[in-house]
């Protein structure tokens, strides 16, 4: 039995193409209704003509599976109805396999909801087949490139950190639709085939970015120490205006293994092309004069606009990073002024030791909520990516020090650079392979053997395996199934992150100005 993943939509990046894309799952556009029947699962992107959806209704009732958003679901059922509700979010109240490793997610438009007050996944049998349909536009999420401020969870009564990020949590998107495209192929008896995240079969990676903003260069200095002390190589975005003077010190830097990119020239992030397009060029060449050329930046207060990406796309940068964009996700890369920019957005999580002593932690609650975020993104095998500036790393450089100590303990773990997760995950998306999963055997063929890469293969029962990309016929039973890692517990009283979100939203609008009219450090 062949089963394929049908996406049914216009050619264009889309929300369901990005998630599809950043797992490396293959599947196929469908451009006629005809033999749907090997098809697993069909994705409906787009609205349905009458005669369009009999067919796929038809093909409901013999075992096919859906999944889909309730707009589209509105053109496939006739009978469905739905209404907008105030929820911009969802918080999973289930334990049910569709909201494995989810958390509250921000969806960036008006939730929408059956006969519920507040929004939720539809899941419903039709004939012998199954539909699964999302209360919100995945394209209008994806879509979305506003900012909010909000609060990250952390188990504690009083206090939270914020920081303005994302409007939608992207990350979270993404593992609810997988969980949905997997329980549809699993529910079928196919197997969910993927290429793995990271090289080698690790587990997850892991990155410091440093924001060296305005600190004196012996500060930033001792931290380099650090990495050295800890065998790390940093990413160091450097304002080349407030190092100007020390600017040749990276270059030998670089030259030992550090990884050395831009911030800015001028600490700031502008609405407009030019003032961008100068600033990164003037940047750029600082560090050009001196032998480093810079080819990936993150956004000074971690903004991200449109101008901003097409100025980075014309000064040939590979990568950037803006928690405006993107936080706590796989790499993606954004759409700008209609196409797929191919400057790919790295994201972090977006906490610093600034925002977490501005919420009023102490030294132990800082390395309590660090802990928490590795364990919890270990445990779901997402990159782990933190950031700093020096002052605070200064700080607490003993709290980074048993940090970096802790994560190196830790098995399987990629201890990489921004530059080096940028190669692997562009090499990676070169890659094409084929499987075919039949008579209890597994076909893999590629024109791209390397034995860096993996494929991760899940089974109806929910057991795992990698098999190294090679070309080659493997028989299911003998493959090694184990279980996948513990899910992450869903946060108890997640939905407190939401309270006194107005307030902290006209807070972070009077800081925001001030800070920009100051340019100052972050
Ligand atoms: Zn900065």
């Amino acid at each position: 039995m062949i089963k394929l993943i049908g996406i049914l939509g216009k050619f264009l990046p889309n929300g369901w193409t990005r998630i599809l894309d950043q797992e490396r799952v293959n599947y196929q556009y469908i451009t006629e209704l005809t033999n749907l029947n090997q098809l697993g699962v069909i994705i409906i992107a787009r609205g349905l003509q009458s005669q369009e959806a009999s067919i796929i209704r038809n093909y409901l009732t013999n075992g096919g599976r859906v999944l889909t958003d309730f707009i589209r679901l509105k053109t496939l059922l006739s009978d469905f109805h739905y209404s907008p509700t105030k929820f911009r979010y969802i918080i999973p109240t289930l334990r049910s396999p569709l909201f494995l490793n989810v958390n509250s997610i921000d969806i960036g438009q008006q939730g929408l909801a059956v006969n519920d007050e507040r929004p939720n996944l539809y899941s419903q049998t039709y004939g012998k087949g199954k539909i699964i349909a999302l209360p919100f536009s995945l394209d209008l999420a994806f879509s979305n490139t506003r900012t909010q401020p909000k609060f990250f969870y952390y188990p504690s009564k009083t206090k939270l950190p914020y920081e303005q990020v994302a409007c939608v949590s992207r990350g979270e998107l993404r593992r609810l639709v997988v969980n949905c495209l997997r329980q549809l192929l699993f529910e079928q008896g196919c197997y969910y085939v993927h290429l793995w995240y990271y090289p080698n079969r690790f587990n997850t990676c892991f990155t410091f970015r440093v924001d060296t903003d305005f600190s004196p260069f012996p500060e930033i200095g001792s931290v380099l120490k650090l990495a050295e002390e800890n065998k790390l190589s940093f990413t160091w975005f450097i304002n080349t205006r407030a190092q100007a003077k020390d600017l040749a010190k990276f270059s030998s830097w670089q030259r030992s293994g550090q990884d050395i990119q831009l911030h800015c020239f001028q600490h700031n992030v502008f609405p407009d092309y030019a003032r961008n397009y100068a600033n990164l060029s003037r940047g750029k060449d600082a560090l050009w004069a001196v032998g480093i050329k810079p080819i990936g930046f993150a956004g000074p207060f971690g903004e991200w606009n449109e101008n901003l990406a097409s100025g980075l796309e014309a000064l040939d940068f590979k990568y950037s990073s803006e928690f405006g964009l993107g936080y706590d996700d796989l790499p993606f890369y954004p759409v700008v002024k209609g196409k797929k920019s191919n400057v790919l957005q790295i994201p972090i999580h977006p906490i610093c030791v600034g925002r977490l002593l501005q919420a009023g932690f102490n030294f132990n609650e800082i390395f309590l909520y660090f802990k928490h975020y590795i364990n919890s993104h270990y445990a779901m095998r997402e990159p782990i990516m933190i950031y700093d500036h020096p002052h605070r790393i200064n700080q607490m450089l003993q709290l980074f020090d048993t940090l970096f100590k802790w994560i190196k303990s830790m098995k399987d773990i990629w201890l990489t650079n921004f530059t080096q997760f940028m190669e692997w995950w562009k090499q990676r998306e070169s890659v094409n392979y084929d499987t075919i999963i039949q008579n209890g055997q597994i076909e893999i063929s590629t024109k791209d053997e390397d034995k860096t890469f993996f494929l991760h293969i899940i089974r109806p029962s929910g057991d795992e395996t990698f098999i190294p990309l090679r070309n080659g016929s493997y028989s299911l039973d003998q493959l090694t199934w184990t279980k996948p890692p513990q899910p992450i517990i869903l946060a108890d009283g997640i939905e407190r992150i939401r309270k006194g979100e107005l307030m902290l939203r006209i807070k972070e609008l009077v800081n925001t100005w001030h800070r920009r009219l100051k340019g100052q450090r972050h």
